[in-house]
């Protein structure tokens, strides 16, 4: 695919068009850009307006109109990037094989080359199965509105299939970490630093402590992580604080890691009862943990692969939750990191491979037409 093709430059149009989660306008205008692509193929289009302050989700169907399991893609087109940011921090450019630009990597190039093969099999009407391309407003921030389209599609499916960035060197993904969240809020009591220390309860002080519990629940042998990666408290120099909030993050390998390390967040207690502690959360993303049945999809696409190619790796777990994490935790063999190779998510040094393109999208055609 050279760099002047004009299907890379439709790619073009969609970094340009910024979408961070909560620029609703931003994501509306990439579901039009996806509306517009399906325009002239055999694909029937549903849309469904966004709520709370979310773009639209788009159903894609195609493929033969039985009631036999399907196959479900999924994609999202929100990012974490501010709008602007392809202005000054992270404008879009082309070094060698590299394509920079907000959200190339996570995931508009994998959404858009996999949407591209989506349509090819369409129009060719090779696919396999029914198929339900799902694509999403809210992932990056752990898919409030449409988790429940996804596990309910979910279960009506024989295989799920995710755009997400590949790892390394293209590898995919077959199991992921799961992810919890939690709100904590600690409440002390006011005071002036001066004249009145003895009666204030420093709120940021007993948060401290308990910041000090929660990363020590850290056990990487296990594969549990929590991060205390904000903290905000306090209202001026000399007051004593009566208000300290902070977020946790956790990622847990298996079920049980998720609902132990659950508790004991929640059930953490202020170390001295003059403070008060409200925790809310837990786990949003259920751990992806490789089966039998993900591992015999792994071996199909690794064939696939090697028809077209390349070889296809399956990376060691990954700690970042996706949607496929719904999906293998229903018990669908789910094929995650499906879409375009490169580096940097998230960051400003983000960027895709170009020369990942051809064979990857080559790979999801190949799926669609043969899973049966
Ligand atoms: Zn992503």
């Amino acid at each position: 695919m050279s760099r002047s093709s004009p299907s890379l430059d439709t790619l073009f149009t969609w970094i340009r068009t910024e979408s961070p989660t909560s620029d609703r306008a931003g994501v509306n205008l990439m579901m039009d850009l996806v509306v517009a692509q399906m325009q002239d193929a055999p694909v029937a289009v549903e849309r469904i307006p966004g709520t709370d302050g979310l773009g639209d989700v788009l159903m894609l169907r195609a493929g033969p109109q039985t009631s036999e399991p399907g196959i479900l893609v999924m994609s999202h087109l929100d990012t974490v990037h501010p709008v602007g940011t392809i202005e000054h921090d992270l404008p879009m450019r082309v070094e060698g094989d590299r394509l920079y630009g907000p959200g190339i990597y996570d995931m508009k190039g994998g959404a858009w080359f996999c949407l591209e093969a989506f349509k090819d099999v369409a129009r060719r009407g090779t696919a396999a199965r029914p198929i339900t391309f799902l694509v999403t407003p809210d992932e990056e921030i752990g898919s409030p509105i449409t988790r429940p389209m996804i596990e309910e599609l979910g279960r009506r499916s024989a295989y799920a299939l995710v755009t997400e960035p590949a790892r390394d060197g293209g590898q995919i993904v077959t199991a992921r970490k799961g992810v919890g969240r939690f709100d904590v809020h600690v409440e002390g009591r006011p005071a002036h630093a001066g004249s009145r220390h003895k009666d204030g309860r420093n709120a940021i002080y007993e948060a401290a402590r308990q910041i000090l519990a929660i990363e020590a629940m850290t056990d990487y042998a296990r594969g549990i992580t929590t991060t205390v990666g904000m903290v905000s408290g306090g209202t001026a120099m000399n007051t004593i604080p009566q208000h300290c909030r902070f977020p946790v993050d956790l990622r847990v390998e298996t079920v049980a890691d998720g609902e132990s390390v659950t508790a004991a967040i929640l059930g953490l207690k202020p170390q001295n009862p003059d403070f008060k502690i409200t925790i809310t959360g837990g786990m949003n993303r259920p751990p992806y943990e490789r089966n039998e049945a993900t591992s015999k999809l792994f071996d199909h696409a690794k064939s696939l692969a090697a028809e077209i190619g390349f070889d296809l790796v399956s990376a060691p777990r990954v700690g970042g939750g996706s949607d496929g994490n719904f999906t293998a935790a229903l018990g669908i063999p789910t094929l995650d990191g499906l879409g375009i190779d490169g580096d940097g998510a998230h960051t400003l040094q983000e960027y895709g491979l170009i020369s990942s393109i051809a064979p990857r999208q080559r790979l999801m055609t190949r799926l669609l037409e043969t899973l049966r």
